[in-house]
């Protein structure tokens, strides 16, 4: 319908993905100016849960697109099935989560169907003769800019994780399903295998809590004074790209520009200088400690807390701290 805005609910495994819920609320805001509804598309194999989680966070309308061939994420056939919906349902906006998934999917899917695009977005309104306007961060988050998406095509847009909170009390929503009908060249990517990454601790995109180490860590075995301080703030380890190259992490953890962009209630970033691309993915942090043994570190100048001194004595103790309060 016109009007509908048409949420892509992303899924591994029949979970959900957080951001995936959180793009409910933009899209219910939208969809109520517009005299439309919230549709959510999952896409997968064996998608009932993913389904009902979507649903509790307001979906009103749930297209599942299941089918062994979509076990997977594969770039190809995941956007054959997201535009195959888009064209069924004919909604005037589609939201994705701006996750690895979303930025990926976002640009094959709106080419596939010639939709207007913006990405990463963090507010969405309706414009002048009803184009869609949203307001996305510039020049590695150092300024926003407002893109207007034309009124004569679908608008298309990524939603930043974390920047609405992911609404809840849903139900009744209408079920259907969609056959997947692969296109010609789906194939041409073929998986051979999937790695599981992450470990036992959260991931950051989905954690109130982020601990981070940078290069001054030096090594992977160093890395466990932040994954015990992480678990005793039941949160999540992320890492700067210096840190991730030099092989003391993996890159699934990596925040900043060509990383995750994270907005957390405590970052806490040890060790780590501050350098622009690191700022653009944590800049949005609630609250921010860096801890430096370099007082003119550029961290500083976004920090709340500055803690000048060495990491490996002063994380261990902010552990035992937290240890203790908790265990009190
Ligand atoms: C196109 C492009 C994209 C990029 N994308 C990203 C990205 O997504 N994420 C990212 O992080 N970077 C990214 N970078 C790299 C970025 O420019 C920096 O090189 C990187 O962030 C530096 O990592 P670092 O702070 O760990 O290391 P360094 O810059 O080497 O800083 C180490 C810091 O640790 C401090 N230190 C040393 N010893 C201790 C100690 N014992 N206790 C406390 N502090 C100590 C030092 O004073 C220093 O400030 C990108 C670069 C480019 C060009």
């Amino acid at each position: 319908m016109p009007g509908d805005v048409l949420v892509f609910a992303e899924q591994r495994s029949d979970k959900l993905h957080p951001a995936a819920a959180q793009c409910i609320a933009p899209a219910r805001e939208l969809a109520s100016k517009l005299g439309g509804q919230v549709v959510a598309v999952v896409v997968g194999h064996g998608v009932e849960q993913a389904a009902a989680a979507i649903e509790k966070a307001g979906a009103e309308r749930i297209i599942a697109i299941s089918d062994p061939a979509l076990m997977h994420y594969s770039a190809l056939r995941y956007r054959t099935a997201l535009a195959a919906a888009i064209q069924r349902m004919q909604p005037r906006v589609v939201l994705l989560p701006a996750t690895f998934m979303g930025r990926d999917l976002a640009p094959r899917t709106a080419a596939r169907i010639g939709a207007s695009l913006a990405t990463d977005v963090i507010a969405i309104s309706i414009g002048d003769g009803g184009a869609i306007d949203v307001r996305r961060p510039v020049f590695n988050g150092k300024a926003f800019g407002t893109v207007r998406l034309p009124a004569d095509r679908v608008a298309m847009a990524t939603v930043r994780p974390n920047t609405y909170a992911a609404p809840a009390g849903g139900g009744g929503a209408v079920r259907e399903s969609l056959a997947f009908v692969a296109a010609t060249g789906d194939e041409r990517i073929e998986i051979v295998d999937v790695v599981k990454s992450g470990g036992e601790v959260k991931d950051v995109t989905e954690a109130d809590i982020i601990v981070s180490g940078g290069r001054s860590l030096k090594s992977e075995e160093n890395f466990k004074i932040i994954y015990d301080l992480a678990k005793e703030l039941d949160g999540a380890v992320g890492a700067s790209r210096a840190a991730c190259d030099a092989g003391f992490q993996p890159h699934s953890r990596q925040v900043g520009l060509t990383g995750k962009t994270v907005t957390p209630k405590l970052y806490i970033a040890c060790g780590i200088s501050g350098a622009i691309q690191h700022l653009a993915g944590m800049r949005g942090s609630k609250v921010i400690v860096a801890i430096n043994t370099d007082p003119e570190a550029p961290i500083f100048k976004i920090a709340d807390y500055c803690v000048v001194g060495d990491l490996f004595k002063i994380v261990p103790a902010i552990t035992q701290e937290a240890h203790k309060l908790r265990h009190h």
